[in-house]
Protein backbone atom coordinates (compact mmCIF):
# COMPACT_ATOMS: atom_id res chain seq x y z
CA UNK A 1 0.00 0.00 0.00
CA UNK A 2 1.36 3.21 -1.01
CA UNK A 3 1.64 6.16 1.82
CA UNK A 4 0.16 9.67 0.85
CA UNK A 5 1.52 12.62 2.65
CA UNK A 6 -0.86 15.06 4.70
CA UNK A 7 0.13 18.58 4.89
CA UNK A 8 -1.75 20.39 7.37
CA UNK A 9 -1.41 24.02 9.42
CA UNK A 10 -2.29 24.40 12.83
CA UNK A 11 -3.76 27.49 13.70
CA UNK A 12 -2.79 28.99 18.05
CA UNK A 13 -5.77 31.55 18.11
CA UNK A 14 -4.39 32.68 21.62
CA UNK A 15 -0.67 33.54 19.93
CA UNK A 16 -2.16 35.19 16.65
CA UNK A 17 -1.81 39.10 17.33
CA UNK A 18 -3.01 40.04 13.79
CA UNK A 19 -0.27 41.60 12.28
CA UNK A 20 -0.87 40.20 8.64
CA UNK A 21 2.23 39.23 8.13
CA UNK A 22 1.14 35.99 6.61
CA UNK A 23 -1.42 37.63 4.46
CA UNK A 24 1.62 39.74 3.33
CA UNK A 25 4.12 36.96 2.61
CA UNK A 26 1.39 34.45 1.22
CA UNK A 27 0.45 37.03 -1.55
CA UNK A 28 4.61 38.24 -2.21
CA UNK A 29 5.53 34.80 -2.71
CA UNK A 30 2.50 33.91 -5.07
CA UNK A 31 2.96 36.89 -7.10
CA UNK A 32 4.40 37.39 -11.01
CA UNK A 33 7.14 37.19 -10.65
CA UNK A 34 7.25 35.72 -7.44
CA UNK A 35 7.81 38.57 -4.33
CA UNK A 36 7.69 41.28 -6.97
CA UNK A 37 4.71 42.71 -4.88
CA UNK A 38 2.12 41.81 -2.06
CA UNK A 39 -1.42 42.86 -1.66
CA UNK A 40 -3.22 40.72 0.58
CA UNK A 41 -6.29 40.73 -0.93
CA UNK A 42 -3.91 38.56 -3.36
CA UNK A 43 -3.50 36.38 -0.13
CA UNK A 44 -4.47 32.92 0.18
CA UNK A 45 -4.93 33.11 3.98
CA UNK A 46 -6.92 35.46 5.54
CA UNK A 47 -7.12 37.01 9.00
CA UNK A 48 -10.57 37.15 10.54
CA UNK A 49 -10.17 40.36 13.00
CA UNK A 50 -12.23 41.68 15.60
CA UNK A 51 -9.63 44.42 17.35
CA UNK A 52 -12.05 45.93 20.29
CA UNK A 53 -12.16 42.52 21.43
CA UNK A 54 -8.65 41.41 20.49
CA UNK A 55 -9.64 38.64 18.57
CA UNK A 56 -7.94 37.17 15.60
CA UNK A 57 -8.17 34.24 13.33
CA UNK A 58 -6.44 33.44 10.47
CA UNK A 59 -8.45 30.94 7.78
CA UNK A 60 -6.53 29.79 4.36
CA UNK A 61 -8.58 29.55 1.51
CA UNK A 62 -10.47 26.23 0.78
CA UNK A 63 -12.08 25.17 -2.28
CA UNK A 64 -14.65 26.94 -4.38
CA UNK A 65 -18.65 26.65 -4.63
CA UNK A 66 -20.36 27.58 -7.44
CA UNK A 67 -22.70 28.92 -5.09
CA UNK A 68 -23.55 30.38 -1.73
CA UNK A 69 -24.78 27.88 0.95
CA UNK A 70 -28.27 27.83 1.18
CA UNK A 71 -28.07 27.01 5.23
CA UNK A 72 -25.07 28.54 7.14
CA UNK A 73 -24.21 28.10 10.86
CA UNK A 74 -24.34 31.02 13.35
CA UNK A 75 -21.89 31.23 16.13
CA UNK A 76 -21.86 32.57 19.23
CA UNK A 77 -18.01 31.84 21.17
CA UNK A 78 -17.75 33.21 24.62
CA UNK A 79 -20.50 35.61 24.32
CA UNK A 80 -20.12 37.07 21.84
CA UNK A 81 -21.60 36.62 17.54
CA UNK A 82 -20.14 36.10 14.31
CA UNK A 83 -21.09 36.24 11.19
CA UNK A 84 -22.40 33.41 9.44
CA UNK A 85 -19.83 33.71 6.68
CA UNK A 86 -16.35 34.44 9.52
CA UNK A 87 -14.81 31.22 9.76
CA UNK A 88 -16.02 29.76 6.06
CA UNK A 89 -12.56 29.81 3.75
CA UNK A 90 -14.43 29.01 0.41
CA UNK A 91 -14.15 30.84 -2.17
CA UNK A 92 -18.17 31.41 -3.44
CA UNK A 93 -20.82 34.13 -4.73
CA UNK A 94 -21.18 35.68 -1.67
CA UNK A 95 -18.65 37.45 -0.86
CA UNK A 96 -14.88 38.81 -2.53
CA UNK A 97 -13.06 37.19 0.16
CA UNK A 98 -10.59 34.57 -1.69
CA UNK A 99 -10.66 35.86 -5.36
CA UNK A 100 -8.17 37.00 -6.66
CA UNK A 101 -9.13 41.18 -7.20
CA UNK A 102 -8.82 41.75 -11.13
CA UNK A 103 -10.14 38.70 -12.19
CA UNK A 104 -12.29 37.01 -10.11
CA UNK A 105 -10.64 33.78 -10.32
CA UNK A 106 -11.09 31.89 -6.96
CA UNK A 107 -7.92 31.44 -4.80
CA UNK A 108 -7.25 28.17 -3.45
CA UNK A 109 -4.09 27.47 -0.65
CA UNK A 110 -1.71 25.02 -2.29
CA UNK A 111 0.47 24.92 1.22
CA UNK A 112 3.29 26.64 -1.33
CA UNK A 113 4.08 23.86 -3.28
CA UNK A 114 7.37 24.55 -4.84
CA UNK A 115 10.20 22.65 -6.75
CA UNK A 116 12.32 22.15 -4.55
CA UNK A 117 10.19 21.95 -1.85
CA UNK A 118 9.91 24.53 1.08
CA UNK A 119 10.55 23.29 4.16
CA UNK A 120 7.47 24.83 5.89
CA UNK A 121 5.08 26.87 4.12
CA UNK A 122 5.67 30.89 3.83
CA UNK A 123 2.64 31.82 6.45
CA UNK A 124 4.31 29.97 8.57
CA UNK A 125 7.60 30.40 8.10
CA UNK A 126 6.79 34.40 8.75
CA UNK A 127 4.65 34.04 11.49
CA UNK A 128 6.91 35.33 14.37
CA UNK A 129 4.80 34.17 17.33
CA UNK A 130 4.19 30.93 16.10
CA UNK A 131 0.46 31.21 15.87
CA UNK A 132 0.89 28.65 12.74
CA UNK A 133 2.81 24.78 13.09
CA UNK A 134 3.24 22.75 10.21
CA UNK A 135 2.52 19.68 10.59
CA UNK A 136 3.26 16.70 7.93
CA UNK A 137 1.97 13.17 8.44
CA UNK A 138 1.37 9.76 6.12
CA UNK A 139 -1.04 7.96 5.58
CA UNK A 140 -2.17 4.47 3.84
CA UNK A 141 -2.91 5.87 0.28
CA UNK A 142 -5.17 3.98 -2.76
CA UNK A 143 -3.20 1.48 -4.31
CA UNK A 144 -2.55 2.53 -7.62
CA UNK A 145 -4.47 0.21 -10.45
CA UNK A 146 -1.92 -2.93 -11.23
CA UNK A 147 -1.33 -3.18 -15.73
CA UNK A 148 -2.70 -6.82 -15.10
CA UNK A 149 -6.36 -5.71 -13.42
CA UNK A 150 -6.49 -3.17 -16.46
CA UNK A 151 -5.66 -6.11 -19.04
CA UNK A 152 -8.58 -7.76 -17.09
CA UNK A 153 -10.71 -4.79 -17.20
CA UNK A 154 -10.27 -4.13 -20.88
CA UNK A 155 -10.62 -8.10 -21.53
CA UNK A 156 -13.63 -8.11 -20.07
CA UNK A 157 -15.32 -5.09 -22.01
CA UNK A 158 -13.76 -6.71 -25.36
CA UNK A 159 -16.14 -9.86 -24.70
CA UNK A 160 -19.07 -8.13 -23.92
CA UNK A 161 -18.85 -5.65 -26.21
CA UNK A 162 -16.75 -6.90 -29.23
CA UNK A 163 -13.38 -4.96 -30.71
CA UNK A 164 -15.03 -2.44 -32.94
CA UNK A 165 -17.36 -1.22 -30.29
CA UNK A 166 -15.32 -0.43 -27.58
CA UNK A 167 -12.74 1.28 -29.86
CA UNK A 168 -15.18 3.60 -30.97
CA UNK A 169 -16.43 3.98 -27.38
CA UNK A 170 -12.44 5.32 -26.41
CA UNK A 171 -12.20 7.26 -29.67
CA UNK A 172 -15.39 9.06 -28.76
CA UNK A 173 -14.75 9.53 -24.99
CA UNK A 174 -10.61 10.94 -25.17
CA UNK A 175 -11.90 13.13 -28.17
CA UNK A 176 -14.51 14.77 -25.49
CA UNK A 177 -11.71 15.11 -23.05
CA UNK A 178 -9.30 16.64 -25.43
CA UNK A 179 -12.08 19.31 -26.25
CA UNK A 180 -12.85 19.76 -22.44
CA UNK A 181 -8.82 20.84 -22.13
CA UNK A 182 -9.23 23.20 -24.87
S1 LIG B 1 0.40 27.64 3.00
FE1 LIG B 1 1.23 29.01 1.43
S2 LIG B 1 -0.47 29.22 -0.03
FE2 LIG B 1 -1.35 28.45 1.87
S3 LIG B 1 -2.00 30.25 3.00
FE3 LIG B 1 0.06 29.74 3.73
S4 LIG B 1 1.41 30.99 2.46
FE4 LIG B 1 -0.57 30.94 1.44
S1 LIG C 1 1.39 36.21 10.98
FE1 LIG C 1 0.72 34.96 12.72
S2 LIG C 1 0.25 36.44 14.32
FE2 LIG C 1 0.31 37.58 12.41
S3 LIG C 1 -1.81 37.57 11.68
FE3 LIG C 1 -0.83 35.83 10.72
S4 LIG C 1 -1.26 34.11 12.08
FE4 LIG C 1 -1.67 35.96 13.24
Amino acid sequence: MQKKKIKSIRVDVDKCNGCRACEVACSAFHSSPKYASNNPSRSRIRVIRDELDNVFLPIRAGYHAEAECAGRHSYVIDGRDYGECNFCNASCSSRDLFKEPDSGLPLKCDMCEDDPELKEPMCVKWCLVDALTYEEREEEGQEDAKPEDLEMGVEALLDKYGMEKVIETIARVSGEKVSKKE
